[in-house]
């Protein structure tokens, strides 16, 4: 049986890289990735603008105490019709335009105005508080390269930068089947022999995290046929995801449904607790994963193979899963002899450290224990049993 890390190689191995580029408005980019380089569209500053609110002057006619003529008011987005006098200053406040004959600005707070004139305190250098046009940015300068995700500093620097349009990869399809007979809408009243369901939701919602667009093709009964055709439905997408149904007992189906839409197997089970007989298999280009239904099972597998292959599709060329580093508060053992993703507070040490203290009850059908928990720590069998302050690999989950 694969171990975690083998297992998720061969799902690395069967991203063919990030999906193709579209064009889209800045303003429907955050979060996405970068697949063509994003140029300044404009000069920052676009023009010689002021720093400081006070007085455009020429330099050269700067003197303490010698008045000069108020010629005029310059607010932002003005453009002056008529160039400074010698003599003269006019009025300025920060971002408007300097005026020809202008080349530095005098503070207000160094100046005294009396009777239509401004006198300053102090010689004023040329260039004083004035923003140069493309002393920040140059038209054309690269802001965002592919692979680069459009964080809130990228999408700022965009805007001001005058870009519009962003090319980013496309977004994933990931399609969702949940299997299951005995399953009941959530918040639905109870019945005897049924349980709720919450795989379709925590998958939606991690998968949107992870940047897909869901398509979500219902709970389907254990039943041959019905599975056959929605797994044939959900084949469409990038990435499908069946809930349940994936083990080997006589109602699941989703196996044979696999086989029968020609999805290619790649590997069946992995050595984890809990998620152990998870599916991965391809058709054509669309991944294909059968979760096991338990709750904690389906989080722990697509955390751990589903979100950063989704980040992969969406443009992330390295995408890992997201594993951290954390130390344990108490003793913790491997169960079964298969890696165990325990359920765990997470919680921050002193020395600003992720520290971890796995929950008394454990067990992927324990939904107590998982809603006490910030996520999972991972075991190993041949760690043995780790005492309290060993690192261990841990996954949040928020
Ligand atoms: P299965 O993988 O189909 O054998 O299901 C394993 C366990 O998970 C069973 O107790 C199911 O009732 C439960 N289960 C299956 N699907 C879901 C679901 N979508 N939501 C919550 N529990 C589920
Ligand atoms: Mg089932």
């Amino acid at each position: 049986m694969l171990s975690i890390a083998e297992a998720w190689e061969q799902v690395a191995a069967a991203v063919d890289g990030a999906l193709e580029a579209e064009r889209i408005r800045l303003e429907d980019a955050v979060d996405r990735v970068v697949a063509e380089e994003a140029l300044s569209a404009v000069d920052l500053p676009p023009f010689d603008r002021s720093a400081m609110d006070g007085y455009a002057v020429r330099a050269a006619d700067t003197a303490p105490g010698v008045p000069l003529r108020l010629a005029g008011e310059l607010a932002a987005g003005d453009v002056a019709t008529v160039p400074l006098e010698p003599g003269t200053v006019t009025g300025i406040t920060t971002g408007a335009a300097l005026p020809d004959g202008s080349d530095a600005i005098l503070r207000s707070e160094r100046a005294e105005v009396a009777n239509g004139s401004v006198t300053p305190s102090e010689t004023v250098a040329p260039g004083l508080h004035v923003r140069y046009r493309g002393e920040d940015l140059r038209a054309g300068d690269v802001l965002a390269r592919p692979g680069e995700r459009l964080t809130l500093p990228r999408m700022s620097a965009l805007a001001s930068a005058g870009v519009g349009e962003v090319a980013v990869h496309r977004r994933p399809a990931l399609h969702v089947i949940a299997t299951g007979s005995e399953l009941l809408p959530i918040g639905a009243p109870p019945e005897p022999g049924r349980i709720h369901e919450s795989n379709r939701l925590t998958i939606r919602i991690m998968a949107e995290r992870g940047g897909a667009i869901v398509t979500d093709h219902g709970v389907i009964a254990d039943e041959p046929a019905a599975t056959r055709d929605a797994v044939a439905a959900g084949l469409e997408g990038d990435v499908l995801v069946v809930s349940g149904g994936v083990s080997v007992g006589p109602h699941d189906h989703v196996k044979p449904a696999f086989d029968a839409c020609g999805v290619e197997e790649v590997f069946w089970r992995v050595s984890m607790k809990p998620g152990k007989p998870l599916f991965f298999g391809r058709r054509g280009s669309t991944l294909v994963f059968g979760l096991p239904g338990n709750p904690l099972s389906t989080i722990a597998g697509f955390m751990v193979f589903i979100e950063p292959a989704l980040r992969r599709l969406a443009g992330e060329a390295g995408a890992l899963p997201r594993w951290r580093r954390a130390r344990l508060r108490s003793s913790a053992s491997a169960d079964d002899g298969r890696s165990t993703l325990l359920t765990s507070r997470l919680v921050r040490g002193e020395d600003g450290m992720l520290e971890a203290v796995p929950t008394e009850r454990q067990g992927s059908h324990m939904t107590g224990a998982l809603g006490e928990s910030d996520g999972f720590v991972l075991v190993h069998p041949e760690d043995g049993v780790l005492p309290a302050g060993a690192e261990v690999d841990a996954l949040v989950l928020d």
